[in-house]
């Protein structure tokens, strides 16, 4: 579907869940409206946060326009396993945090996540990308086992350890398009 907001047409879908209020996301690049199931003012919605889904959907250009020079890594999967391995023992002796299991999936939307059982899964696709960025999402997702969401406190242990973290959260959109892009052309 498509709505258009001041200049610019801007693609979005709806996912109709079992919740009380409505919400907004933005998925690596795309909008997403998650709405209680008989909810009608989608419209209104948009309306209200026009402005909001107008800054992001201008990053999320920018990102894509970079996206075409970006250098891409050729690395095994196993490789990617044994690096990723190597950074959550790291990390998670730093942070003082027990991992249970290491997944490693082709993940639709992100890069990493965790669940409450202490268990990581990593995307795959990790592997055309730059070490330092690999770094960057280990540490990330192993931040989160400590703090859930993305608050004061979980961004002030993340800039601990990379003081660029926004260049880095930059970055790694930038390379999600990379990627797309690649799996293309495949
Ligand atoms: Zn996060």
């Amino acid at each position: 579907m498509l709505v258009k907001i001041y200049d610019k047409e801007i693609e979005y879908e709806i996912d109709y869940r079992n919740i009380k209020y409505p919400r907004l996301e933005f998925k690596t690049g795309k909008l997403l409206l998650v709405l209680p199931r008989n909810y009608k003012d989608e419209r209104k919605l948009i309306e209200k946060y026009k402005d909001w889904i107008y800054r992001k959907s201008l990053i999320i250009e920018e990102a894509k326009k970079k996206a075409k020079k970006k250098k891409i890594e050729k690395r095994s999967e196993e490789e990617l396993k044994n690096i990723i391995e190597k950074l959550t023992k790291k990390f998670s002796k730093k942070l003082g945090v027990n991992i249970n299991k290491i997944y490693f999936r082709r993940l639709k939307s992100k890069w990493g996540s965790c669940s409450n059982k202490g268990n990581l899964s990593f995307n795959i696709l990790l592997k055309y990308l730059p070490y330092d960025l690999i770094k960057y999402v280990v540490f990330h997702e192993i931040v989160h086992l400590k703090e859930r969401r993305h608050n004061k406190k979980f961004w002030e242990i993340i800039s601990k350890e990379f003081k660029d973290y926004e260049k880095k959260e930059k970055d790694l959109l930038i390379y999600w398009f990379s990627i797309q892009e690649l799996e293309r052309q495949d």
